[in-house]
């Protein structure tokens, strides 16, 4: 029988890839007239969003899954979201 073990163990077997070039970029006026912050901070597995003092949302880009669930549920407009170049991004492993 297959032992997947909980979230936390196997997304500590992920591997990272960093991009210095982010592939999630936040329009920020239409996030802000959509008030879509609280709502990617929430769905986000990953807390790659984040509420910021004056009121935009960050992004640490180098964080994401790539489940889709933000792009998913954001309003139209604000997001542009593209998996990283080749080669960057998470990797997943079992075992
Ligand atoms: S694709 Fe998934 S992990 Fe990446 S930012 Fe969107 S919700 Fe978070």
């Amino acid at each position: 029988m297959l032992q997947l073990g909980s979230l936390p163990d196997r997304l500590a077997k992920a591997r990272f890839e960093t991009d210095s070039t982010s592939h999630i970029t936040v329009n920020q006026g239409a996030a802000k007239a959509a008030k879509a912050g609280p709502l990617l901070v929430r769905i986000c597995p990953a807390g790659v969003y984040s509420l910021q003092d004056d009121g935009s949302i960050g992004v640490l880009h180098a964080a994401c899954l790539e489940c889709g669930t933000c792009l998913a549920v954001a309003p139209p407009g604000v997001l542009e979201w593209h998996y990283p170049a080749g080669g960057m991004g998470v990797a997943f492993r079992q075992g």
